[in-house]
């Protein structure tokens, strides 16, 4: 018997891999078994350049466990070792037996050798023992025993074994027990090894007799060795696609479509990937992109190979080109993966082009689901917006859609303002915003449907695009139809009409302001506007800039300030409408009176207040005298008394005035904001006025 320590410069490696080497203990079964996989497919290849002449025989790897002597055993039936070979690949750590066999076998041999570093030592992150019994496939070759019990001290030893090939057995460390459990060890092989391309055995098929499981003679084989994307797309049917993805994520619906990968120059890459239908933020959190070496399970983590906005897609990508134990910062800087990135990207965006020109009915169809992949990419990658401004696509309310270019050309001719800018108009909610959408249809817009997650964002990158840059005319802009009244939303040449005086005006909207709901997160600011006789008597406005301010505010960080703002809305009394004349009529029979020797004494203190102002300026400030300051304060106080004085008349009009709550109701009920007891209110109050 030979004893020997194992080649590492470090006294005690073991512990090292333990703990640090691979946070996920668990990976050790992915490369014990990719390791027999290997030696398998590399027999495989003996055997076809007739190196190896001898009988192949079934190939295929055994995973068992012996719960009483706490082992797992992986058994291949693959090229084996001799004592030299396990001197060198084994013992000298470092040293890898890959790269002698790929001197040897340059051509083909990438294809079947996964590197995947200190693989085989990954064993002892699980067991307090490894034997390693061998036998190599080479004529008159002697079956080897190693053993090592975590230390760097070894045995080797001549043993008996009747077939070549390699029996691993790992004796199970006690605070790893777990690894005994069938289910678990089940779990882990379909989540490793699901797609590896030897088959891979791990017990039996059971099946339910006299009440119970029982073993059948079949073998439980985990793995299907041939999956989908190595196969020739060619040979394939949308069926097969279809399956193969039930196969990878089985609780999920149908995907919308899938881009078929396959590159082997500059760099290798099969794979499919799905647009899936996302039902919910759920499927996005569970359902990953895969990511394969030759058919191994590496991670589900793609972040730097995949451009962030289609890590949202499903499927799988197979690469031997994509360095694995390496930081996720190296990678991103690596050559290889900004290419195959670059790679994926044009692929996505080649195929989204070709359903949009040969299907464009299907492309629409499946547009509201997949849009979320491609505002996503316009935003984040300007190569991509280059590429997808030609097929994405706008909606309108009545569900028709049209590409950037259709769409300018269908409203520039009734949509440019006088500026010369184009103005899309748009609403988020069609149902609360429905009148404003009427409004604006009836003057022959057209309204966008921009109710996507990502369509804040995207109005104001479009607005930036889509704008000639440096000029102040041409260009487009967005505004949601309830942003302003009808005729001020496109603003055409300016209209003449009789407006109220500025005192009448600002009376009639104190009556309202006083009576406009109070809340910390809503504030009501009351405007008067001729907007001709047959316009709404009221309406709520929101302005575009506020309101898409505190929109971006709720997707980016550092705009707070916005968000804590409250909501601004007008309200636009029509000073044309008979209602609102009513009110006005009204309001000044009854408080005029009152409220005209106020305002001659504000007028007289304002006066007075602008001769003192003068005054006052012409000195400095340490020439003013407190006496002078006190009357100055004084006086704007009067004012401001004065002021309130008048306010709490026409308030206490308003107040007692059912016409003017009706306006107010109906302008909130238009907007779906009237709730509760001024709900009930107001249904009380309209069946009085029912006789
Ligand atoms: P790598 O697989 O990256 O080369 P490992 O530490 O996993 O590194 O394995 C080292 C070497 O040991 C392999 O390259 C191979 O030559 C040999 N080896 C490991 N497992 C087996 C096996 N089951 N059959 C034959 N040789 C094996």
């Amino acid at each position: 018997m030979q004893k020997g320590n194992i080649g590492v410069t470090t006294e005690n490696i073991f512990p090292v891999i333990k703990k640090f080497l691979y946070s996920d203990h668990e990976i050790f079964i992915r490369e014990i078994v990719s390791n027999a996989v290997d030696a398998t497919q590399k027999l495989k290849t003996l055997a076809g350049k007739g190196d190896f002449k001898g009988e192949l025989g079934e190939l295929k790897v055994n995973v068992s466990i012996d719960k009483e002597a706490g082992t797992i055993t992986v058994s291949d039936r693959g090229i084996g070792m001799t004592a030299e070979e396990i001197d060198k690949y084994i013992n000298q750590i470092a040293f890898s037996g890959a790269n002698d066999f790929l001197d040897k076998y340059k051509d083909d041999a990438n294809a079947i050798i996964g590197h995947f570093g200190l693989g085989f030592y990954s064993a002892f992150m699980v067991s307090k023992r490894v034997d390693i019994i061998t036998k190599s496939y080479q004529e008159g070759a002697v079956a080897q025993k190693w053993s090592c019990d975590g230390s760097p001290e070894f045995t080797l030893e001549e043993t008996d074994k009747a077939d070549r090939g390699t029996d691993i057995v790992m004796h199970i460390d006690d605070d790893c027990k777990d690894f005994l459990e069938k289910d678990k060890m089940q779990g882990l092989l379909s989540k490793y090894c699901h797609f590896l391309p030897i088959p891979v055995a791990f017990g039996k098929k059971t099946e339910w007799k006299d009440g119970k499981q029982v073993d059948t003679e079949e073998d439980n084989i985990i793995n299907d060795v041939e999956p989908l994307w190595t196969k020739k797309p060619a040979d394939l049917k949308d069926e097969d696609y279809k399956e193969f993805y039930r196969k990878l994520y089985p609780m999920s619906d149908e995907p919308l479509f899938w881009i078929h990968l396959n590159v082997d120059y500059p760099f290798n890459l099969t794979g499919i990937l799905y647009f899936p239908k996302i039902k919910s933020n759920l499927d996005l959190q569970r359902n990953k992109i895969q990511l394969y070496c030759n058919q191994v399970f590496v991670t589900d983590n793609v972040e730097g190979i995949v451009p962030e906005f289609l890590m949202l897609l499903h499927g799988v990508i197979d690469s031997p080109d994509i360095p694995l134990n390496v930081s996720r910062s190296y990678l991103q800087s690596d050559q290889n993966v900004k290419k195959i990135s670059g790679y994926i990207t044009k692929k996505v965006s080649d195929r989204l082009q070709s359903i949009f020109k040969t299907d464009r009915p299907d492309f629409e169809k499946k547009w509201d689901d997949i849009k979320i992949f491609i505002h996503y990419g316009m935003l984040s990658q300007d190569d991509f917006y280059d590429k997808a401004k030609a097929y994405a696509l706008l909606k309108d309310v009545d569900g028709k859609y049209y590409t950037l270019e259709e769409y300018e050309t269908l409203v520039k001719e009734n949509q440019t303002n006088k500026e010369g800018q184009l103005v899309y108009l748009y609403a988020q909610d069609p149902e609360s915003q429905y009148t404003y959408i009427q409004a604006a249809k009836d003057k022959g817009y057209n309204v966008l449907l921009m109710d996507g997650q990502l369509d804040t964002p995207l109005i104001s990158m479009l607005e930036r695009k889509l704008s000639p840059s440096g000029e102040q005319k041409g260009g487009c802009t967005f505004t949601r139809v309830d942003a302003d009244v009808i005729d001020r939303l496109i603003q055409k040449e300016d209209t003449k009409r009789e407006v109220l005086e500025a005192e009448r005006g600002d009376r009639l909207s104190e009556v309202f302001r006083s009576q406009m709901p109070r809340t910390d997160k809503l504030e009501f600011h009351v405007e008067t506007q001729a907007l001709g006789e047959d316009a709404l008597p009221v309406m709520l406005t929101q302005s575009e800039y506020m309101r898409r301010m505190k929109e971006m505010a709720r997707i980016q960080p550092g705009m707070s300030f916005y968000g804590e703002m409250p909501d601004m809305m007008t309200l636009v009394l029509n000073t044309d409408a008979p209602l609102i004349k009513q009110v006005l009529e009204d309001s000044e029979a009854q408080t005029l009176e009152e409220i005209k020797p106020i305002e001659a004494e504000i007028k007289g203190l304002t006066a007075r207040q602008s001769v003192m102002r003068q005054e006052l300026d012409k000195k400095k400030y340490d020439e003013q005298t407190q006496e002078e300051k006190d009357e100055m304060k004084k006086v704007g106080d009067d004012i401001q008394a004065q002021r309130d004085k008048k306010n709490e008349i026409l308030s206490a009009y308003g107040k007692q005035s059912e016409r003017v709550h009706q306006l107010i109701d109906l302008a909130l009920l238009q907007n779906g904001m009237l709730r509760g007891e001024a709900l009930t209110k107001f249904v009380k109050r309209s069946v009085g006025f029912i006789k």
